[in-house]
């Protein structure tokens, strides 16, 4: 990878690193435990239990998200950034910009 698409992709995934911490700001918030009062009906209560079971997962992966960027800002500082962890081809710089976690081409995801 070039230097001047090492500076762009570095911007691209500080980018998305604030943004998947926002994301993840807002469904902790989500994800509180549900009230087991009466403030809810008992339809809207159980409602609001799947919404959470939903919004768990998402906080999962928008976590495993946040770890797999901050990897991939490591790797760029030691330049072994966007080499695919399987074959070691260069991972195209577009398929990087839409997703600057991934490790793998296309060929291998
Ligand atoms: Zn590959």
């Amino acid at each position: 990878m070039e230097a001047t698409e090492r500076e762009e992709m570095k911007q691209v995934i500080l980018d998305k690193l604030e943004e998947t911490k926002q994301e993840i700001e807002q469904l902790k918030e989500l994800t509180k435990p549900v009230e087991p009062d009466n403030a809810y009906g008992r339809l809207s209560r159980m409602d609001a239990i799947n919404n959470k079971t939903i919004n768990d997962a998402a906080l999962r992966e928008q976590k495993n998200r946040l770890q797999k960027l901050e990897r991939a800002l490591d790797n760029l500082e030691d330049g072994k950034y966007g080499d695919c962890i399987k074959c070691g081809d260069p991972i195209p710089v577009g398929r990087l910009k839409f997703m600057p976690w991934t490790t793998r081409c296309v060929k291998c995801a």
